[in-house]
């Protein structure tokens, strides 16, 4: 690993955000309770993470208080970063985490800088705050306060079902500052799920966490994405699926077709070969070489046979192409935009 056996104080140009130090790391632990994973619990210089003005994302800011993610989506488009670490973008995106343990004291800091202008802040962006080294290390909670008592509005993005843990936290501070979640929610048939995305919690569950964000009073935006050719994209499948999302009381779906990015695209093809080969020629044709979109002609395909379903369920819905790449989907907050408390809906509106 490059942290590892190098000179304390060196900084890495190339390391991530908030990883820049190379003493940042103060061990790395594994538990039984954990098979298989390795947590590498780092010292952060930074928690805030400016995205570059030249990205395609609508948002500025970010925190991450992980780097890696176990809930191992095959299709996780963050693979890639994790080779900025000499950790390859496969099974070690999926085991070996980064921990930022020190993220709320940094971001206290930062927040209490007289130059934050309380811009808002988009989590599980990059990677899930509510995967399960959440369970663990309990950075969430820390990071909604000091995001609540600075004033800074902030999204969340997650398929874990862990968020229902700091529900009444949320409730809490959507009564201060704009609370926006989301939940993705991509694969609905429990085998597919299990092979595709085998650390996240079933459809169900995921479900049920959006059942209790509505109950707890926000407006629920269910992320349907990445809709995976020829695996999710049928008419059954998709009704399916937004029925589900409908009857969990969900107020809005943002949906899209796969994206296959570097890192991400190898590892899929891989899966893909392992457990659908019969679909690999037909990918190959729609992913080209380095393409990491799916041709317009099927996103336009997908986005008529999704929006007269929506239609059918009530439901509002976006396609991600609505919105030219770099700017906010209307209404939403990072793309992301999801729950809002009723109490705080008239002023998040005016912000995101
Ligand atoms: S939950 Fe999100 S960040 Fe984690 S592996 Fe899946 S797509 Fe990647």
């Amino acid at each position: 690993m490059r942290w590892r056996g190098q000179e304390l104080g060196v900084a890495d140009p190339a390391a991530l955000p908030g990883l820049e130090r190379l003493d940042g790391l103060v061990r790395s632990v594994t538990t039984p309770e954990f098979a298989g994973m390795t947590f590498h619990e780092v010292a952060a210089k930074s928690a805030l993470n400016r995205v570059p003005a030249s990205s395609a994302m609508p948002f500025d800011w970010t925190v991450n208080p992980y780097r890696g993610c176990s809930h191992a989506c095959v299709y996780c488009f963050a693979r890639g970063t994790h080779e900025y670490l000499d950790l390859d973008a496969g099974h070690d995106f999926d085991s070996q985490i980064v921990v930022k343990v020190n993220v709320v004291d940094v971001l206290r800091r930062e927040l209490a800088q007289p130059s934050w202008a309380h811009e808002p802040v988009a989590l599980g962006t990059n990677t899930d705050p509510y995967q399960r080294a959440e369970g663990r290390y309990a950075l969430m909670p820390g990071i909604i306060d000091a995001l609540t008592e600075s004033g800074t509005p902030f999204s969340i993005l997650t398929k874990g079902s862990l968020l229902r843990r700091d529900l009444p936290q949320l409730v809490d501070a959507a009564s201060r500052v704009r609370v926006s979640l989301a939940m993705s929610i991509a694969v609905f048939d429990d085998a597919l799920q299990h092979t595709i995305e085998p650390g996240t919690p079933k459809a169900q569950a995921r479900l049920q966490t959006v059942q209790a964000a509505a109950e707890a009073g926000f407006r629920v935006t269910v992320f349907l994405m990445p809709i995976l050719p020829h695996l999710t994209d049928s008419i059954p499948a998709l009704d399916d699926a937004l029925a589900r999302i409908k009857a969990a009381g969900a107020a809005r779906v943002v949906f899209g077709a796969l994206h296959l990015r570097p890192g991400a695209k190898a590892w899929f093809l891989q899966w893909l070969d392992r457990e659908h080969p019969e679909l690999v020629s037909s990918y190959r044709g729609l992913y080209p070489g380095a393409a990491a979109y799916a041709p317009q002609g099927y996103r336009t395909w997908l986005s008529r046979r999704v929006r007269p379903l929506l239609r059918v369920h009530g439901l509002d819905g976006h396609d991600e192409d609505d919105s030219p790449r770099g700017t906010p989907v209307p209404g939403l907050a990072a793309r992301a935009a999801v729950v809002t408390t009723s109490r705080g809906r008239a002023a998040a509106d005016r912000l995101f």
